[in-house]
């Protein structure tokens, strides 16, 4: 330490104290790095490094951004998971002895950032923490600090951890620094989360009002490490921050992250994008905190009959009100993100454009109210009733502060003229200054002659008088003194020009000075009124997203749903809401689905690429629009209440956990057998499919009979294994359906009509004709097949082949197994069996035409041997 400059050693003992963060260190107009922070950042940023003597032998690495530009590099850091430790000078150098006094204000972490791109409109950015109380029992705190809610809930098993912070997209978890290693591990590996610690410390009194809802200990523990750590990271009162609401998962409707994610609720499998998700069709939001809530809402449906019928009539109101609808839509247009304004507000980071956006959006509101008063529904007026449009407020903001002020608040011209008697006098002191310096160029203009005669202005010399050099000639007499001369012209001055720009200077400086004070008492008072902008920004958001409800399902031809206790599921011409949006609606064939205790299990079967996985999808996100409250894309539809919904759909590989696809299968199959119950419902789709034909097919079995005997959830199963429809003879409450093709010459063409029955044949061979596979390849696949349909069936299911009751579609060939088939003399051997195994194991559309050209060469050579 010895050995270094001062201001080194300064910036040492504060780096000692935010070692997981990049300390910027304030330097005159820069924020400088040091060591390596220095050389890391360089690279991150792509900015210079440079070096300066510190004291030391050797030059330390350094590198900087400008002050000005700075939210920038922050803001990159912070995207890439970093935390970044603001450090500035905290005395005016011009007094300061020895050393400047610098601290650390703020620390900005990913789950904290108040502005900026990190912070997306229509997104929360939270910020968890965990506490655990012992084995497999958590507690999670969580807050949006841009918005101010906060929530806790108990969890008991790490799954259920995940899967919370997964559906909030928690950017950063707080731990107390003795949680299980195995536990961190997990939460960084399945997360890719920013983990920070914080040290357990008793509860603060400016905490009580916050938590006096949260009476277990374990979430007080887990709420008490979240505060801790946003007081020691923001360095400031939050005053903004709300009561703490506390809730349980099984309050909702229960989706984990897999599920989520094979539906694509909020985003899509492969790009991670809104578009193309639930999200992306429902979001007809026109506020921001509107998007928040709609997504909200879309992650957590609700399972109380009594909430969902309350949204559903809101929407239905809202349907048929098609004007008042339009003219709230346009209000609420212009309203502004309350939510997140008051969160600045309390931060201390707001101008005063955003208060003149924060006073018109609350002049929006006593109408608002009015039209909402003119729907006939007791919710709606219940929500009018609540709404307070903080009249107050609107007055204070539209006295204080002109229409267009400018962006910063330290440069005046931002309050009103009456507002505040003192302010008034001093611009009328400068009005009355400048008033007479242009009175004057006129005066000199006429004594001088010099029509071009002007009274310019400019930082270094104040007001001057500017003359062209032509012109000069014309001055004699005038007592100007010279100050400038430039190319052309000479600029001079006077002392009474002088007087006048000192009143004018010295009035303007208290303009400025007094606006800025002013701005920061109207800026507390406007924090009193904080709790009432987030009630009514709450209000404001879910009207916005039940009129949004009403306006998708008016222009998508959505109908309301109805919900009964029975275990009745009866839709009449379903349609997956985002396919249909995403093709032509006209092309998009509606199906029904009807299920009943008798009729609890689907095995749906038909050709690849027919539209099960798009029935089975359509089904859950019918019930899932209708628990959030929504209408849903069917001509009728009546539904049980879910508890729950399991997906196991498509084949997308956990990249992250590096778990192979067929593992990701059986996990999600896991998933859904241990958690359903009779009131949940199941997709699979395909399970099976990532592991050989017999093993497949003998899980696929296995499963649908468990949860047949021991689960009874609705479930709809899809299987191209169609030795599985026998199934149908053995249990009792298992019926198949299949999606219909029919060939027209030789070729498959796809109807994407649900019919009961089981398909007649997998048609792969035909989906792999319009893949365009070569035409040789494709005659000797008919060829081999219609070999191997005169030979055997699967031994799997010989003891229980009753005749089934397949429909057949098209005259064509007989399907392979499903049929009974006269089993010939001759047997294939063994290595005929492992070929055949081998050549139905091909996932044709996976392959190119020369592989496949080769793989049935080797193929055919084996046979030949
Ligand atoms: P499978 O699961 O049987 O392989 P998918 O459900 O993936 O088939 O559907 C394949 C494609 O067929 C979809 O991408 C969609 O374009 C189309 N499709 C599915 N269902 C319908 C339908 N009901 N109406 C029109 N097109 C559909």
């Amino acid at each position: 330490m010895e050995q270094y400059t001062p201001m080194i050693r300064q910036y040492l003992a504060i780096k000692a104290q935010y070692e997981d963060a990049f300390l910027f260190f304030r330097l005159g107009d820069f924020y400088e790095m040091f060591f390596e922070d220095a050389t890391k950042a360089s690279q991150l940023l792509e900015i210079t490094l440079t070096s300066r003597d510190g004291g030391s032998s050797e030059r330390i690495p350094m590198c900087g951004v400008p002050y000005h530009s700075a939210a920038a590099y922050i803001e990159q850091l912070i995207e890439l998971g970093y935390k970044v430790a603001i450090c500035e000078q905290t005395e005016d150098p011009k007094q300061a002895k020895g050393v400047v006094k610098r601290e650390v204000v703020q620390l900005i972490t990913p789950g904290t950032v108040m502005e900026g791109k990190g912070l997306h409109d229509k997104e929360n950015n939270y910020i968890a923490a965990l506490f655990c109380e012992n084995d497999d029992t958590y507690s999670l705190a969580f807050c949006d600090l841009s918005t101010g809610e906060s929530r806790t809930t108990a969890l008991t098993a790490v799954e259920e951890v995940l899967n919370e912070l997964s559906t909030l997209r928690a950017k950063e978890v707080v731990i107390a620094p003795d949680l299980e290693e195995e536990v961190k591990k997990v939460l960084k590996e399945r997360l890719s989360v920013t983990l920070s610690h914080q040290d357990p410390l008793p509860e603060e009194d400016g905490f009580a009002s916050l938590i006096k809802e949260v009476s277990a200990p374990a979430m007080r523990q887990a709420t008490n490490l979240l505060f801790h750590y946003l007081h020691r990271t923001q360095k400031r009162s939050l005053t903004h921050l709300q009561p703490v609401e506390v809730y349980e998962v099984h309050q909702f409707m229960k989706i984990d992250f897999y599920s989520k994610r094979n539906l694509e609720l909020t985003e899509t499998i492969r790009s991670k994008n809104k578009k193309g998700s639930l999200l992306w069709l429902l979001d007809e939001t026109m506020t921001a905190m509107g998007g928040r809530m709609l997504k909200q809402w879309i992650d957590r449906p609700l399972i109380n009959q009594r909430q969902i019928n309350e949204r559903l009539s809101m929407v239905e109101k809202l349907l048929h009100a098609f004007f008042e609808r339009q003219e709230i839509r346009e209000m609420l247009k212009e309203v502004y993100d309350l939510e997140r304004l008051a969160g600045r507000v309390a931060f201390g980071n707001v101008n005063s454009r955003d208060l003149i956006q924060l006073k018109k959006s609350l002049q929006q509101i006593p109408a608002l109210k009015d039209l909402l008063l003119r729907i006939d529904n007791d919710e709606i007026q219940a929500l009018s009733n609540k709404m307070n449009p903080c009249e107050e407020l609107t007055d204070l903001l539209e006295q204080a502060f002109v229409d267009n002020p400018p962006l910063s608040v330290k440069e005046g011209g931002m309050i009103r003229d009456g507002f505040h008697a003192e302010l008034d006098e001093y611009k009328d002191a400068s009005r009355n200054g400048k008033d007479w310096i242009a009175n004057l160029q006129q005066q000199e203009r006429e004594r001088t002659g010099i029509k071009s005669l002007k009274i310019g202005y400019n930082r270094i010399f104040g007001y001057y008088i500017e003359i062209t050099k032509a012109n000069l000639h014309l001055l004699q007499g005038s007592r100007y003194e010279r100050k400038q001369t430039l190319a052309n012209c000479e600029r001079f001055i006077t002392p009474e020009l002088k007087e006048k720009e000192t009143l004018i200077l010295q009035a303007t400086e208290k303009i400025i000075e007094l606006e800025y004070e002013l701005f920061i008492e109207i800026r507390e008072q406007v924090k009193a009124f904080i709790p009432e902008l987030q009630e009514l920004s709450r209000l404001v958001s879910e009207l916005d997203v039940l009129q949004c409800f009403a306006e998708v399902s008016e222009k998508r031809q959505y109908i309301r749903p109805e919900l009964t206790d029975s275990r009745e599921l009866v839709i009449k011409e379903g349609r997956h809401p985002v396919v249909e949006k995403v093709m032509d609606s006209q092309e998009y064939v509606p199906n029904d689905c009807f299920m009943n205790s008798e009729r609890e299990m689907l095995l749906v079967t038909g050709p690849n690429m027919s539209g099960k996985s798009t029935y089975m999808r359509q089904v859950a996100l019918t019930a899932i629009m209708a628990q959030i409250g929504c209408f849903v894309p069917a001509g009728e539809a009546r539904l049980p209440i879910f508890d729950q919904v399991f997906t196991r759909i498509g084949a997308a590989d956990d990249l992250i956990s590096g778990q192979s696809t067929f593992m990701v299968e059986m996990l999600e199959a896991k998933n859904a057998i241990t958690h359903a119950t009779n009131q949940s419902l199941i997709l699979f789709d395909e399970i099976g499919r990532g592991t050989s034909t017999y093993d497949g097919m003998a899980l696929a079995q296995a499963i649908i009979e468990y949860i047949h005997e021991h689960i009874q959830a609705k479930t709809l199963f899809s299987t191209h294994y169609h030795e599985l429809t026998v199934l149908e003879e053995s249990l009792s409450q298992l019926k198949n359906v299949h999606v219909s093709a029919v060939e027209q010459n030789g070729r498959v063409v796809f109807l994407h009509k649900i019919k009961e029955g089981a398909a007649d044949k997998s048609y792969g061979i035909h989906v792999a004709q319009l893949a365009e596979l070569p035409r040789e390849l494709i005659d000797r696949a008919n060829e081999i097949l219609a070999e191997l349909e005169q030979k055997e069936q699967p031994d799997l299911l010989k003891q229980e082949k009753k005749p089934s009751n397949k429909i057949a579609e098209s005259s064509g060939q007989l399907s392979f197994f499903s049929e009974p088939v006269a089993v010939s003399a001759q047997q294939p051997d063994h290595k005929e069996k492992k070929i055949i195994e081998e050549l139905k194991s091909y996932d044709l559309l996976e392959m190119t035409p020369l592989d496949a050209m080769n793989a049935l060469y080797t193929l055919q050579k084996k046979l030949k041997k």
